[in-house]
């Protein structure tokens, strides 16, 4: 059994090692038992219902929630040579008949559907006729009211189940691993004496980092240049600053899409296929912008904001690198993002206990950004996971720092917040340290204090970046409202008097990571295939697919095979291409 696993693992979706967790699961699918699995994302979770989907007689029904997954999942699952469609809202009635007609026919081994097809009469009808031998339910959690994404069509799935005639072998996945939600599955799924299977939410090949950055607009910029050919997400909080980034990043000659609610939905397909097909850099989006959106190839999630949760935080920065390559997870953190976010809670219309839970739940994000430990650890052991390390050697807490001494530049900020008698917000105190002429900061006076222009030797911006640290770590704190004021801190107290010093991590500069150039030409190889044959680039051959191409240079068939993520099919219809593009690099001598 085991061979045949691996043999169909191989030829049809390339893989010869399961990822963590995913054996465990096909195992106990395979050996007709109901099955929970929860692994993180980027876990592997389609694989885990594929392939026994492949092994099982009959068809598989895999119900989703997720319309814009369906299609790239099909079209993913076509390219490997395994027959799949799906039948949702997007279809015409013409469409919905013909493939109900051909899965009628078993022309599919995989329907995907969602939930609400199941109260269909002409559906239903169809299942009743076909052999169903087995029935996945993806993003499991919306069945449960506790998750962020309940959907009430879920809770009719377990009665559908049982009332067929012969009762399929159920499994459910998810991502959401909290006891309650759990619990839930099981029961609203009506899961009988069902294995359960969690995997570690680590994601090793993710690499967070905290910035404090002043000015964000630029860090993105500069990040963007420095990476050239790599594509990834931005984040940010609100529409607005989705509409200005997105200008001001375009203004600069960069290559951007964007994403919001607020866009008509021509606009938003035009810009999530932009992104999926890798005719753009980045896509600047809302939170709206994600769900569904299998694109295994992002390089990087920045986040523009600090989102509200580390449940959100985790799962929009897990956008990346589900290829299992590195990836960066940025967060770019302000001290203003507290109170936005302080305001959102406020005016939501939750009970005050739950208000009180989403506080709490803040403050965890606010310690995120501003711990010096692991931030890895720090994510795992905030979803109840113990960590192995304290010390990940990757996150921006645990790569290798410079301590640079601010102890004196730290006493001439806080002793003009002080002179300035606590009353005003970050960009005046900075002006004034800057020795600004400007009206304000003459009218009030602030040209006869002392500190007045004594860090006139630093730009305006780094001044007020410096103070926005000051108060990320601790020794100001800024006033909720529209016009912020600085205050010192208890904190404060000791560096002014000289008692302790202020001792700032400075981390590298990121490195460019340019890739070589037969990546380059392989990668453009695959853009082309994916123009002609009009699906994502990654469906052909997923990044660390051409990696290790790049790296091992097959020169024949025999040899691509042996490339993860090259399984028979592909090799068949795509190998030539690229030996022939990776025979052209082999010089001579090599
Ligand atoms: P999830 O749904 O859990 O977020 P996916 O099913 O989208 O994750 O898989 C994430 C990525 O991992 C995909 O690019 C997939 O092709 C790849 N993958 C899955 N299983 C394996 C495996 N055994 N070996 C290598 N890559 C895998």
């Amino acid at each position: 059994m085991q061979m045949a696993v691996n043999q169909i693992m191989k030829k049809y979706f390339g893989f010869t090692e399961f990822k963590p967790g995913q054996q465990e699961v096909v195992d106990s699918i395979l050996s007709k038992r109901d099955t929970v699995a929860i692994l993180p994302t980027g876990g592997g979770k389609s694989l885990c219902y594929q392939l026994p989907a492949l092994m099982l007689p009959g068809v598989t029904l895999v119900i989703s929630p997720l319309i814009a997954l369906m299609k790239d999942q099909v079209e993913s699952l076509d390219m490997q040579g395994i027959s799949a469609s799906y039948i949702n809202s997007s279809l015409t009635a013409a469409q919905v008949r013909e493939r109900l007609f051909q899965a009628s026919r078993e022309k599919y081994r995989l329907l995907y559907v969602a939930p609400e097809r199941l109260q269909s009469e002409q559906f239903d009808n169809m299942m009743r006729e076909l052999p169903l031998s087995f029935v996945a339910i993806d993003e499991a959690h919306c069945v449960s009211q506790w998750g962020h994404d309940f959907r009430p069509s879920f809770l009719g799935i377990g009665s559908w189940v049982s009332s067929l005639q012969q009762r399929p072998l159920l499994a459910a996945f998810t991502a959401t691993a909290t006891i309650r939600v759990r619990e839930d599955i099981i029961n609203g799924l009506g899961l009988q004496r069902p294995q359960v299977y969690i995997n570690s939410f680590d994601r090793p090949n993710l690499l967070f980092s905290v910035e404090k950055t002043g000015d964000r607009s630029r860090f993105i910029k500069q990040y963007l240049q420095t990476h050239p050919g790599q594509a990834g997400i931005i984040y940010a909080a609100t529409r607005k600053e989705v509409d200005s980034l997105h200008q001001e990043l375009s203004a600069q000659g960069l290559s951007v899409s964007k994403y919001h609610a607020g866009l008509s939905n021509i606009d938003r397909n035009t810009a999530q296929e932009d992104f999926i097909y890798d005719r753009v850099q980045a896509i600047v989006a809302t939170n709206a912008f994600g769900l569904g959106i299998d694109k295994s190839n992002a390089r990087f999630v920045i986040h523009h904001n600090m989102p509200r949760h580390l449940e959100a935080y985790y799962q929009e920065a897990g956008r990346a690198g589900r290829d299992g390559e590195p990836a960066d997870c940025i967060l770019l953190y302000q001290p203003a993002d507290i109170q936005v976010q302080k305001y959102l809670i406020e005016q939501s219309v939750l009970s005050p206990v739950r208000q009180e839970m989403e506080y709490a739940k803040l403050q965890c994000m606010i310690d995120y950004c501003h711990t010096s430990t692991c931030l890895r650890a720090y994510i795992l052991d905030y979803f109840g996971e113990t960590p192995i390390t304290d010390n990940c050697a990757t996150c921006s807490n645990c790569v290798e720092y410079e301590l640079r001494d601010m102890t004196v530049e730290a006493q001439k900020v806080l002793s003009c917040v002080y002179r300035m008698r606590q009353q005003y917000g970050i960009s005046l105190v900075a002006a004034v340290l800057g020795g600004s002429r400007q009206k304000r900061v003459l009218q009030l006076g602030f040209d006869r204090l002392s500190t007045y222009g004594i860090m006139s030797n630093w730009k305006s911006q780094q001044i007020v970046e410096f103070i926005n640290l000051l108060v990320a770590e601790g020794y100001l704190s800024s006033s909720a409202g529209k016009y912020p004021v600085v205050m010192l801190t208890p904190a404060a107290t000791p560096i002014l008097r000289g008692k302790e010093k202020l001792m700032i991590r400075i981390t590298p500069a990121p490195t460019t990571d340019t890739d070589n150039d037969v990546f380059e030409a392989l990668r453009t190889l695959r853009y082309t295939i994916a123009q002609q044959e009009q699906v994502p680039p990654y469906v052909i051959f997923a990044d660390n697919t051409l990696r290790e191409m790049a790296s091992y240079l097959p020169r024949d068939q025999e040899a691509l095979l042996q490339i993860t993520g090259v399984g028979e099919i592909k090799l068949k219809k795509y190998g030539q291409q690229f030996i022939e593009v990776i025979r052209q690099y082999i010089t001579d001598d090599d």
